[in-house]
């Protein structure tokens, strides 16, 4: 193990980060000194990766660098948000550089490709923690709510869920796991073009994180609607069906697993061609799985129009 003091551990992520015109003073004052363009609202979103909940323990640093800055970029991309910034705050065990730079792979492999700056953080000693801020720009009016679904809208998933889902459950399960479906797991890719695209459009949006159904009953409950959704009318990734699963399972991993970090939306049925098209041009697909009804909460049918009652709606942090 490569032990270096904090002010070491700092100075190797202060060394590797880019910037941007916006950063008027990053890493290395007491604060960050931003500059939000004119015109624009500043959106927000913290999200904390903790050892053993969030990731299994044995996962590479390279994809908890990564994975700990796609579940921010993805809550910025639900809210239709353009990235800009974000902080770091990491409680580490030991201070290994080795892990470090790993870290800095994935995360700051992710932060390039999305143009993000990190402009500070904290470093401490404590339990494998990774706690990640965001900060993006919407036009005022445009954001992406959860309150917006309106009776009549159709429900739009994109992407496949389910597959980070099927990945967890045979890692734990002690059994090989299609790289592909480990992927998806280790490696979220946030859908922030698509939601930036979707930004003044849909109605209303979340991002799956705890589950589909879950994720879509906070829509529900912000909006005064209920939802109904055609559980196989989910698109589903070749790896997943090539696991050849039980229909139950699979529609589980798909609806109640979460870590999808795929956007489900609401969109006026008028809109359902142009939706298709935006959404294409930004490299992922959009299924339309359900219509937002009158009513309180989501109910799940099969195929053949029968309500299906999940065993279980999604991820809980603490249930009861
Ligand atoms: P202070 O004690 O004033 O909070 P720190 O020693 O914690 O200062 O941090 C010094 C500088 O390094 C600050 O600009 C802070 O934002 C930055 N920093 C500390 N830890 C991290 C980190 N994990 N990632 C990015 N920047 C960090
Ligand atoms: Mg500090």
């Amino acid at each position: 193990m490569a032990a270096v003091r904090e002010f070491d551990l700092i100075a190797r992520i202060r060394d590797r980060v880019a910037t941007r015109g916006d950063v008027v003073l990053g890493i290395g004052d007491d604060a960050a000194l931003l500059q939000v363009p004119d015109g624009r609202q500043l959106v927000v979103a913290m999200d904390t990766l903790n050892d053993g909940v969030h990731f299994p323990r044995a996962t590479a640093a390279g994809d908890i660098g990564w994975k700990a800055l796609a579940v921010n970029l993805s809550d910025l991309a639900a809210m239709g948000a353009s990235p800009a910034w974000c902080t770091l705050s990491l409680s580490l065990p030991d201070p290994d550089a080795v892990w470090l730079d790993g870290f800095l792979d994935g995360f700051l492999a992710l932060a390039s490709a999305h143009d993000v700056a990190l402009v500070g953080g904290d470093t401490t000693r404590g339990p494998l923690s990774v706690c990640v801020t965001a900060h993006g720009f919407v036009q005022p009016g445009r954001a992406l709510r959860r309150d917006g679904a309106r009776v009549g809208d159709d429900v739009w998933v994109t992407g496949t869920p389910g597959d980070a889902a099927a990945a967890l459950s045979l890692l734990q399960g002690g059994g090989p796991v299609d790289p592909g479906l480990r992927e998806r797991l280790d490696r979220p890719v946030p859908r922030v073009a698509a939601g930036m695209a979707l930004a003044g459009i849909a109605h209303a949006c979340i991002d799956v994180s705890d589950g589909l159904l879950a994720d879509l009953g906070h829509i529900c409950k912000a909006s005064g609607v209920g939802v109904r959704v055609d559980v196989d009318a989910l698109p589903a990734s070749d790896a997943l069906l090539a696991l050849d699963a039980a229909p139950d399972a699979r529609r589980h991993w798909q609806v109640a697993g979460g870590d999808d970090y795929e956007l489900c939306f609401t969109a006026d049925a008028a809109q359902r061609n142009g939706i298709v098209e935006i959404i294409s041009r930004t490299g992922v697909a959009a299924s339309r799985i359900g219509i937002v009804v009158e009513g309180d909460g989501v109910v799940a049918v099969d195929g053949d129009g029968r309500v299906w009652q999940p065993s279980r709606q999604g991820y809980v942090h603490f249930p009861g």
